[in-house]
């Protein structure tokens, strides 16, 4: 069975961490959008200074920056090989371009997981992440963790719509241990 899997949730929801179980178990790819930009940075290409302040103050790349990075790696995947995308679709553009980059090579999204958190529990997940991590995110501070809500609210929160509209939507309860998670995003994934 192909998946073509859209991971969808606020930042801090474990979209990357669900996503990363599902590579292990499908052997998909990965597509971070968010990890994509951070290496461009670290590494200083013209995506990475195009995107930074961007970033950095917590706000959305520009849509053509970011379609840019997914049709290139989609493009470039072997025929029959499925994806999980996690961070993008984030805006109604990016979800129309991708939906007709996909049916441009005869096919589309299976399914879209939405990590359902309350923002109180996103907001306690980040800050501990950035405690914890050794090399903290400039956008992890909290007046910029509340612009990403912000963004995530206005502009990623009406994608819902357009993919219940396609009957793809599934909300799975994001709050639990990793592996309960997955059990809910595996159902959700493989139509169980
Ligand atoms: P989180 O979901 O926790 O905010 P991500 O790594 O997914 O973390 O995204 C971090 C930042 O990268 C976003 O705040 C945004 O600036 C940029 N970004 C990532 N994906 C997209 C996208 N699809 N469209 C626009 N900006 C994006």
């Amino acid at each position: 069975m192909e998946m073509r899997i859209v991971l969808f949730g606020a930042p801090g929801a474990g979209k990357g961490t669900q996503a990363e179980q599902l590579v292990e178990e499908f052997g998909l790819l990965h597509l971070s959008t968010g990890e994509v930009l951070r290496k461009a940075i670290r590494e200083a290409t013209d995506l990475g200074v195009k995107a930074q302040a961007f970033m950095d103050r917590g706000d959305l790349v520009p849509d053509a920056v970011v379609i840019g990075i997914v049709k290139e790696a989609l493009g470039n995947l072997p025929k029959g090989k499925g994806f999980v995308l996690d961070g993008f679709p984030r805006t109604l553009n990016q979800a129309e371009e991708l939906e007709g980059f996909l049916r441009s090579v005869g096919n589309g999204i299976t399914r879209v997981i939405s990590l359902e958190v309350k923002e109180e529990e996103l907001v306690n997940r980040i800050t501990a992440r950035g405690v914890s991590s050794q090399a903290p995110r400039v956008d992890d501070k909290e007046e910029t963790i509340r612009l990403r809500f912000k963004a995530f609210e206005n502009q990623t929160l009406p994608l819902k719509r357009f993919y219940a509209d396609r009957g793809l939507l599934q909300e799975v309860d994001g709050v639990g241990s990793v592996s309960s998670v997955y059990q809910a995003v595996r159902a959700a994934a493989t139509g169980e």
